[in-house]
């Protein structure tokens, strides 16, 4: 598989969706990519906010709203 450039998507994919989290240590918030192919870590405290796990990212911090 090759990791070409972004596509350029508007809408995405239905059950991917833009989340708003909230780091659950230092509660600064930023929103990620539900279906991120990249580990995402806050930029406050540096705790792991998005973790992939083969190809399913698994959020760690707290979802505050979710824009899908
Ligand atoms: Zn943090």
């Amino acid at each position: 598989m090759s990791m070409g450039k972004r596509e350029h998507t508007l809408i995405p994919k239905p059950r991917s969706a833009f989340i708003l989290v909230r780091c659950s240590r230092c509660n600064a918030e930023r929103i990620v990519y539900s279906h991120s192919t990249r580990g995402i870590r806050c930029r406050q405290c540096n705790s792991l906010l998005v973790e992939n796990t083969g190809g399913r990212a698994v959020i760690h911090a707290v979802e505050v709203n979710r824009f899908s």
